[in-house]
């Protein structure tokens, strides 16, 4: 892929998260961060996000890092593990929780899914309903009662509070492909998002939080990523900015569809990249198929 925009140093990263093994399209993925890195004599890093408890799983690691060597996907320098950064997702907490920007909340799901059932139109955003909010008006009075009496609890950003303090933000939109046109300059809108979590009961830090700082650490200059993160990014340009972190230039893929025409998962038959190997495939050919978009019979690129 050709990229018109590439700074001085070119640094793409790759992410995965360890709930499972890499399917073809999480390889097709990595190949094409670490070619974008490559071809502007860059650096590709990778980086493992392992911290949601309830959905990694410690012996994915080793398998996913396994998967990437064999398809020929070669980063550069240690990879970096969320979970041995959890002090930094702290102070950055901490930071916001100063700037009165960040308020405990203690809905469990199903007080959320009342709250929608009980209100005549639930706000949406792209991602579905958003959290209406409830916690975000309990006196300090009752905050204080309810963190006393061991309550468990999440940390939600006050959207319109945050984003009032930012003003307008915009970020770099790169096309998928040289034929889509020049790179976008994307308002920010992180208030369709709503109160979104940026700590959880169960998670030290959410995929938002930990995800800003990380690519922010690690240098990040371009972010590909699958376009079902599309609007994570606008929450993502917000977090830049409270946090006084540079912006990458951010490209979305399309995601790879199976047969089906939905995108791919494990559970249904997606081709992992451990069976592929475990049935003999040869790594280079596939990551030639890949780069070249030959993808299975029935497989197809998905919205872009
Ligand atoms: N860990 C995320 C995932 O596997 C990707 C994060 C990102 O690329 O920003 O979906």
């Amino acid at each position: 892929m050709t990229q018109s925009f590439a700074p001085l140093h070119m640094v793409s990263r790759f992410a995965p998260s360890p709930t499972g093994r890499l399917h073809i399209g999480h390889g097709w993925s990595a190949l094409m961060a670490m070619d974008m890195a490559r071809a502007a004599g860059g650096a590709f890093r990778l980086r493992i996000e392992d911290i949601d408890g309830t959905r990694s799983r410690p012996e994915h690691v080793a398998g996913i890092i396994a998967d990437l060597r064999w398809l020929g996907v070669e980063w550069d320098g240690a990879i970096v593990f969320q979970s041995e950064r959890l002090d930094r997702y702290d102070a950055a907490l901490e930071r916001l929780r100063t700037m009165e920007l960040l308020y405990p909340c203690f809905c469990t799901r199903a007080d959320i899914q009342a709250q929608w059932a009980a209100s005549v139109s639930a706000p949406h955003g792209p991602e579905g309903a958003i959290y209406p909010g409830t916690c975000r008006s309990l006196s300090e009075t009752e905050r204080a009662r309810r963190i006393e009496a061991g309550d468990p609890l999440a940390w939600r950003i006050d959207m319109a509070r945050a984003v009032a303090r930012m003003g307008p933000l915009h970020w770099t939109a790169l096309p998928f492909s040289p034929g889509m046109g020049p790179a976008a300059t994307i308002a920010a809108d992180p208030l369709a998002a709503g109160d979104v979590v940026l700590a959880r009961k169960d998670a030290p830090a959410s995929y938002h939080l930990s995800c800003t700082l990380d690519d922010a650490a690690m240098g990040a200059t371009h972010v590909l990523r699958g376009h079902d993160l599309f609007a994570a990014t606008h929450i993502h340009r917000l977090l830049q900015a409270l946090l006084d972190l540079p912006t990458p230039a951010y490209l979305h893929h399309p995601l790879l569809l199976g047969p089906d025409g939905k995108r791919l998962a494990k559970r249904d038959g997606a081709i992992g990249l451990a069976d592929l190997r475990a049935q003999g495939a040869d790594p280079a050919q596939l990551a030639a198929d890949l780069r070249a978009g030959r993808f299975p019979v029935g497989f197809s690129l998905g919205e872009a």
